[in-house]
């Protein structure tokens, strides 16, 4: 007999409530919670692994996470919008992808700015924050992983196909994709757990849409 063990990210709620929810832009109900790793057997968990960790705020109608200090956010007060942790992990990606071949071309500025705005149903990054991001990735020494860690046990399927979908927008926006971004794009794809095969399939369906 073989015995099947792993882990897990667990998300555990510890209050609720009611905020204003920036992306709703309405009073909403909220959750708060935090992750735990779990060693688990046979897909079950067993036993916590890792100390409670991610302490964040996730809006029950709309399923946006936000850092803790979002439950103080007056709408009439704040001159710019309140992002949500996954707004802010997409525009550092973004940037990772534009830095990747080294050239910080005016494609992909248009591309970057066109992507954010879909994924965040119109919300803006203009290029000249876009300049601003990419001075500040380029100063960080994170990497895709470090920028996706806190969001990734809250995105689901969809989220983390529209992210490398738009990580392969950027990186094929000359044209081609070199190998470095190539080699960024699979290392996204590892980070949220998606299986080659399950990217490829993801890029195919793009690149038939490409043809039709
Ligand atoms: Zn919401």
């Amino acid at each position: 007999m073989f015995i099947l063990f792993g882990t897990k990210d667990r998300a555990v709620e510890t209050d609720s409530g009611q905020f204003h929810c920036p992306n709703c832009n309405l009073k909403e109900e909220y959750g708060k919670k935090y992750v735990q790793d779990w060693f688990t057997l046979f897909f079950i968990p067993i036993f916590p692994i890792s100390g409670k960790k991610n302490d964040h705020i996730e809006c029950k109608k709309c399923e946006s996470i936000y850092h803790l200090n979002v439950i103080d956010y007056k709408p009439a007060l704040n001159e710019e919008e309140m992002e949500s942790e996954y707004e802010k992990a997409l525009k550092n990606v973004l940037c990772l992808m534009i830095l990747a071949d080294n050239k910080v071309e005016d494609e992909e500025l248009n591309i970057v700015s066109e992507i954010y705005n879909k994924l965040t149903k119109n919300k803006k990054f203009t290029k000249n924050q876009i300049e601003k991001n990419i001075a500040l990735v380029k100063k960080s020494t994170k990497n895709v992983q470090e920028y996706l860690k806190k969001i990734k046990p809250y995105l689901n399927a969809g989220h983390r196909e529209l992210v490398v979908k738009a990580m392969y927008y950027v990186a094929s926006s000359d044209g081609h994709l070199d190998a470095k971004e190539s080699k960024l794009l699979m290392k996204t794809a590892s980070v949220l757990d998606m299986t080659a095969a399950h990217v490829k399939g993801v890029l195919s369906e793009l690149d038939q849409a490409k043809i039709n």
